[in-house]
């Protein structure tokens, strides 16, 4: 997946480790990095989550490890999509997310056999993660 830079570089989605504060490790982050000027920019569709998860920290966090692909459902995908290629290809990511997307969707089915609604509200939380907003 890639993109252009404001220096006209080419720019690749990879999953990087962003520190916060100097203490926070959130590994696994999707950002677009520029392989000419070494820009940065975190994934449009997980900023958001970024921006709330680094304000859950506080001003004086305590020195830890966040995996952010264990936060995030669209980490996770990108992730997985890493584990089965060595670099993110439109095809791969589709791939992985659709089976994310089912195997969610199984555990639905068994969390509303279960009539368990603290599971179910957080499974369809997990699938609002992966819907097209995060994804284009
Ligand atoms: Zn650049």
């Amino acid at each position: 997946m890639l993109k252009s830079c404001s220096c006209g570089g080419e720019m690749n989605l990879m999953l990087r480790t962003v520190i916060f504060a100097k203490k926070v490790n959130i590994s696994n982050v999707p950002v677009f990095n520029c392989s000419q000027c070494g820009r940065n920019d975190v994934f449009p569709g997980v900023k958001e989550d970024v921006g709330r998860l680094v304000g859950e920290l506080g001003t004086r966090p305590v020195p830890h490890n966040i995996p952010f692909d264990q936060v995030h459902e669209w980490a996770g995908v990108l992730s997985q999509a890493l584990h089965v290629s060595d670099s993110l290809q439109a095809t791969v990511i589709a791939k992985a997310a659709e089976d994310r997307i089912n195997q969610l969707l199984d555990l639905w089915l068994i969390a509303s056999s279960l009539d368990d609604e603290g599971w179910k509200a957080e499974l369809q939380s997990r699938l609002s993660q992966l819907s097209a907003q995060y994804i284009l």
